[in-house]
């Protein structure tokens, strides 16, 4: 009998200091100096080298306060650079999605991928992704190995921490309660600092104690998703990957938010860079669409939040490729089901019932369509040879809400012929 699906293992593989490290890539004089990216406005700290960590310097923190460390440390500022870390983004991610048919984009330094039980090693497999990685785009990542995702996720804080060997850790029944007592309550992936306190008035302090708890008495007294977490300890999958549909049928484009978004506004703009993307891949593959589906959620973790989440499917009345036709309909579809008042981690746009551009039917109705595909296919070409979003449509939104003002942008090395990095020999 061949192994099943119960048997494999779930690894997750997280890039370290994702955007400090991109800014390293092509600036390695930046190697073991503390670097430091901002937000939107250049205001707060969002992502910090191992060195910055090590200074004690907090996520979030504005910039203004830390004036004197930066001074007396050389810190390197940065303002935050999508352009390029969601390219370096896409390359890590064709790395992992080439070599496993199973696998879930989880952010965009973040992936759940199903190793296949044919890697009869997985520490073994991890550890060669983990160097193929490093070498194709130089981003150094951690992986860590469970049964389940929780574990993975589990074994991935451990593997940060030096537990396990070359940043790879896995969590199996031979190692679970020397390791899982590692770990404090509020570290584990969807327990958090609101659920530690109840948990360690009930003598509940570290991973293996919760392993240990009693499942029905913990969803009585928290709730169902704080009982999949113990199932889940104990390598019990109750939560599954959420899988990408990038078959030639349909096409996702989807990102959870770094925080969570409650305005339209930037919803907007999300679903329109989402339909944006989408409609390129579509392109690239020479097809067309005829149903566009959106969808947001809220934060399953947070049971202490307002939970909301939908999906719709829009008809279209013709086949479609053009960006702005695509960018309406989902918007059509955001409208239909967003609400106020929730705080939604995630939305995304999919493409459905696919067809090849011979296969298309023309309407009589629909004399624009020509005129639209021209003008998408040359927005691609200006795209691809300028950089992803030289051009774009306004409701995308400027640098999709992030940037405002960006005084310390390293250059677009990898997506704009104008910012290729240059040589001095
Ligand atoms: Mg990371």
């Amino acid at each position: 009998m061949s192994s099943t699906k119960q048997d494999s293992y779930i690894a997750i593989v997280d890039c370290n200091n994702f955007y400090a490290s991109c800014e390293r890539v092509f600036n390695p004089a930046l190697n073991n100096k503390p670097v430091i990216v901002l937000s939107n406005n250049d205001g707060c700290v969002i992502a910090r080298s191992q060195e910055v960590k090590d200074l004690g310097i907090p996520m979030g923190i504005p910039v203004f306060k830390i004036k004197h460390l930066v001074e007396i440390h050389d810190i390197q500022i940065f303002s935050s650079n999508f352009a390029l870390y969601g390219d370096i983004s896409n390359r890590i991610m064709n790395i992992i999605r080439s070599g496993n048919s199973e696998m879930e984009v989880y952010s965009i330094d973040e992936a759940f991928v199903t190793i296949n039980p044919r890697y009869t090693d997985p520490i073994d497999y991890a550890t060669t992704l983990r160097n193929k990685i490093y070498q194709w785009t130089g981003i150094p990542v951690s992986i860590g190995i469970g049964k389940t995702k929780t574990l993975a996720k589990v074994a991935n804080h451990l593997s940060k921490r030096g537990v396990g060997k070359n940043n790879v850790c896995l969590i199996d029944s031979t190692n679970d309660q020397d390791l899982l007592q590692k770990v404090k309550v509020h570290d584990i992936w969807g327990v958090g600092r609101r659920k530690q306190k109840f948990l360690k008035i009930n003598g509940i302090y570290n991973a293996y104690d919760l392993k240990q708890a009693n499942p029905e008495w913990i969803q009585k007294h928290m709730t169902i998703i704080s009982r999949h977490t113990v199932d889940e300890l104990n390598g019990r999958k109750k939560i599954e990957l959420e899988r990408e549909f990038a078959t030639k049928k349909s096409i996702s484009t989807s990102r959870s938010f770094s925080r969570m978004i409650s305005d339209l506004n930037t919803l907007r703009n999300a679903i329109s860079s989402h339909a944006s993307r989408s409609a390129e891949k579509l392109r690239s593959q020479n097809s067309f669409v005829n149903s566009i589906g959106v969808y947001l959620c809220t934060n399953r973790f947070r049971a202490d939040l307002p939970q909301y989440r939908r999906y719709i499917n829009v008809q279209l009345p013709v086949a479609l490729n053009d960006t702005s036709g695509i960018i309406n309909a989902a918007l059509e579809g955001l409208y239909a089901i967003y609400k106020s008042g929730y705080e939604y981690k995630k939305c995304g746009v999919i493409l459905n019932d696919l067809v090849q551009a011979n296969e298309v039917q023309q309407s009589l109705f629909y004399n624009r369509r020509d005129k639209d595909e021209r003008i998408s296919a040359s927005i691609d070409q200006i795209n691809q040879a300028f950089g992803s979003d030289t051009i774009r449509y306004a409701v995308q939104g400027e640098n999709e809400s992030w940037s405002i003002k960006r005084e310390k942008l390293s250059p677009s090395y990898t997506t704009n012929w104008n910012e290729f990095l240059t040589l001095k020999v």
